[in-house]
């Protein structure tokens, strides 16, 4: 009953904690709740108590398919139950993977990572800076593993998803499916992903759900805008952001940065970075969140 009300009070907490988001106050330094960007923690002892309690009967896979989008979608409504749940992440940083993850995946998941941690740049524009810090691989790897702790296997609601963060199944597990090793895509686009579903484990902002992609929507040349991953068409689905500060506006912060300031980068893999990143801008639906962003690209 104790470890219950704690439990609530706690979830509250994260709710009305922290940083610009909607209906959200001030940090308040020392403020002893983590949710993985603050910096503070709980007791580790706390939060083995809190992840040993009864799960409520909210926390069970949404069971209905989502978007035809290549990245999972949750409602609103999911959002804000899981929100509520006691969602803390171990003081300990790091993942783990679910023992069904195939070798093969694990091996590529600690691949893609090591290969953000050797990241070396200069100078971050601002929306980076806020986000992420320095263009660097120790922030970069810092951002990640206070976010995700542990990676399993899904079909994310649908065929052509690569990997989501399904709130109620644990704020801050990630997913991935068989796609994840499926396509031929360069190592940036994979990172992209990873990055793009860390953001979502952010309860304290709702798990930055997605924005309806206008119906039709077009790029600059009047094509249907598809999934770079997949080519699914991408008009009327949710797999748009109308914040720069989103799982699609931050990722796309941090290609952009990758491409302009990334020191010890291949040419090829600054390429990627460019390419990836211009696409995932064309997510961003809302024309002064765009707008915002391509100011920051070009400071
Ligand atoms: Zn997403």
């Amino acid at each position: 009953m104790r470890l219950a009300r704690f439990a609530a009070a706690v979830s509250f907490g994260l709710l009305s904690a922290a940083a610009p988001c909607r209906a959200e106050g001030p940090v308040r330094p020392g403020d002893p709740l983590f949710d993985g960007s603050a910096g503070a923690s709980i007791d580790a002892a706390m939060f083995q108590a809190l992840r040993e309690a009864p799960r409520p009967a909210a926390h069970r896979a949404p069971a209905r398919p989502k978007a035809s989008a290549d990245l999972y979608y949750f409602t609103p409504e999911e959002a804000a139950e899981a929100a509520k749940l006691p969602s803390f992440q171990p003081k300990s940083r790091g993942y783990t993977f679910d023992s069904d993850v195939p070798p093969a995946i694990q091996a590529q998941v600690r691949d893609d990572l090591a290969f953000i941690k050797g990241i070396q740049g200069t100078k971050a524009t601002p929306l980076h800076q806020k986000i992420y810090g320095k263009v660097d691989g120790a922030a970069y790897t810092q951002f990640f593993e206070s976010r995700v702790t542990g990676i399993g296997m899904s079909g994310c609601g649908n065929g052509n998803a690569v990997a989501c963060v399904m709130p109620l199944m644990g704020p801050s597990k990630m997913w991935l499916t068989q796609n994840y090793i499926k396509f031929s895509h360069p190592q940036i686009s994979r990172m992209m992903v990873v990055f793009h579903e860390a953001r979502h484990t952010e309860a304290r902002h709702l798990f930055w759900g997605h924005a309806t992609c206008p119906d039709p929507f077009k790029d600059a040349d009047g094509n249907d805008m598809k999934s770079i991953w997949t080519g699914a068409l991408l008009a009327g689905e949710p797999a748009c952001d109308k914040t720069p500060l989103g799982s699609y506006g931050s990722s796309t912060i941090m290609l952009k940065n990758i491409q302009k300031s990334c020191a010890n980068c291949t040419e090829k893999v600054r390429m990627d970075a460019g390419l990836y990143g211009n696409d995932q801008l064309d997510r961003i639906t809302d024309a002064d969140a765009r707008r915002e962003m391509e100011a920051d690209f070009g400071r």
